[in-house]
């Protein structure tokens, strides 16, 4: 740890929140150099859907590299990129009846999202675009522009032109309609809200707290959209690749958005990205964007392996049993420490548990890391504490991990008992 501490930059973050050496890891469970073991619960902040080290994307890798596969190849024909495609298209595309061009971009979610936007703009010749309170779409400087949290943002940077940024899904409460609103911003020629080329939403904001869209949200979004010639670019960086319950998280609202940014859970923790778009959007000339590392193969032997997942409904209707029995859970620990205030929110396997008292979220995760589970926050405060268990998580890792988590509120109650009576703590 000295030595992150003294050659590593102010900017590192996740070593702050979990300050150990990490060594190992399998499934839903990783090791430190100490041999103590901790129960994943944030998966790579959604990149280990699949869990860590899954076996058939560990295997397939070494079988490429002992064969002397390709594992750089540019944007040249590989013989793991045309699998990719191919399985992409008959096991996901094709059965939801999306019919999508694949872009490969630089291996970053921000990266999908840069390349969105800009092909967004390009197509409509329009420079403005629309993003929602609480989103967080990357911290590049396009990206940047449609992400919401003052924290990542300064004046100095210069990037927030032509981005609007509108109310979410009840971000004004249950009442009120927020696509009412947005509409009529973007009819009134006199609202100061330029007609946008896009509008990029995220259906269940992650980072942003836990914000769930309802699917009647969503269906008014995207008729709007239609109505006003505006493209929708659905960000499923980090809800995508199962984590609702399904491949897509838009798919229970029956929406077929015009550009698709993939990544995190896609390569099973390798680094890749990619954006799906409609045909007739497709209007780049060649070589107009690319980039190094837009071809990463061992990526696209990782993700084949795992679209295996997704060949009968199994998956899906184990991730939703999963992600009932989580919620319930959560829902009862609200219920058994009322003096706290929590509630629970979320999709599938993304849950929220919002702590409206101050610190509280935060003196849950580091209790819990303490006792082996690995837990963020996320809000606009980093007042919600987040689950994001690895889909593939076996019913008693995921129960032990709740039973961690439920005696690190235990014992947040007993200090501040403790306090109370002016006990130390
Ligand atoms: N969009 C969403 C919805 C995300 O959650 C993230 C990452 N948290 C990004 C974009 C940016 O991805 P990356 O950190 O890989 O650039």
């Amino acid at each position: 740890m000295r030595t992150i501490e003294r050659y590593e930059s102010q900017v590192r973050s996740y070593v702050r929140s979990f300050p150990t050496v990490f060594e190992r890891a399998k499934g839903a469970l990783l090791w430190d150099r100490e041999g103590k073991e901790y129960i994943d619960f944030f998966a790579g902040a959604g990149t280990l859907n699949y869990g860590h080290n899954n076996p058939k994307v560990s295997e397939a890798l070494i079988k490429h590299i002992q064969a002397d596969g390709i594992v750089h190849g540019l944007d040249k024909a590989t013989v793991a990129k045309i699998d990719f495609l191919e399985r992409l298209q008959q096991t996901i595309l094709q059965p939801r009846n999306l019919d999508y061009m694949v872009q490969f971009t630089g291996p970053t979610g921000t990266n999908a999202v840069e390349t969105a936007l800009k092909l967004a703009r390009m197509v409509k010749r329009r420079s403005n675009v629309v993003s929602f309170t609480n989103g967080y779409h990357g911290l590049t400087m396009g990206a940047l522009a449609v992400t919401g949290n003052d924290f990542y943002r300064d004046e100095s940077y210069g990037v927030r032109v032509n981005a609007d940024s509108v109310p979410f899904d009840g971000y004004f409460g249950a009442d009120v309609n927020t696509i009412d609103y947005l509409r009529k911003l973007l009819q009134d020629g006199s609202s100061g809200v330029d007609l946008p080329a896009a509008i990029i939403v995220e259906s269940v904001q992650a980072e942003g707290g836990v914000n769930v869209a309802s699917v009647k949200w969503l269906q008014e979004l995207s008729a709007l959209c239609q109505e006003m010639d505006i493209l929708l670019i659905m960000d499923e960086i980090q809800v995508g690749n199962g984590r609702t319950g399904t491949f897509f998280s838009f798919e229970e609202a029956g929406i077929y958005p015009d550009i698709v940014c993939l990544s995190k859970s896609l390569g099973g923790g390798l680094p890749l990205a990619i954006l799906l778009i409609r045909h007739e959007l497709d209007q780049w000339q060649p070589g107009e964007h690319t980039g190094t590392f837009r071809g990463n193969n061992l990526a696209f032997v990782a993700a084949t392996q795992l679209f295996d997942y997704w060949e009968t409904d199994d998956f899906s209707r184990a991730v939703v049993h999963k992600g009932k029995h989580l919620r319930k859970t959560l829902e009862g620990f609200t219920k058994d420490f009322p003096e706290f205030e929590m509630s629970v929110r979320g999709k599938g396997m993304i849950l929220g548990m919002e702590c409206p008292q101050k610190g509280m979220a935060s003196a849950i995760t580091t209790a819990a890391f303490e006792r082996g589970l690995i837990l963020e926050t996320c809000g606009n405060v980093g007042q919600v504490v987040k689950f994001l268990p690895s889909l593939t998580i076996t019913e008693e890792n995921l129960n032990k991990g709740l039973a961690i988590l439920k005696e690190s509120i235990e014992t947040i109650q007993e200090n501040r008992a403790k306090a109370l009576i002016g006990e130390e703590v």
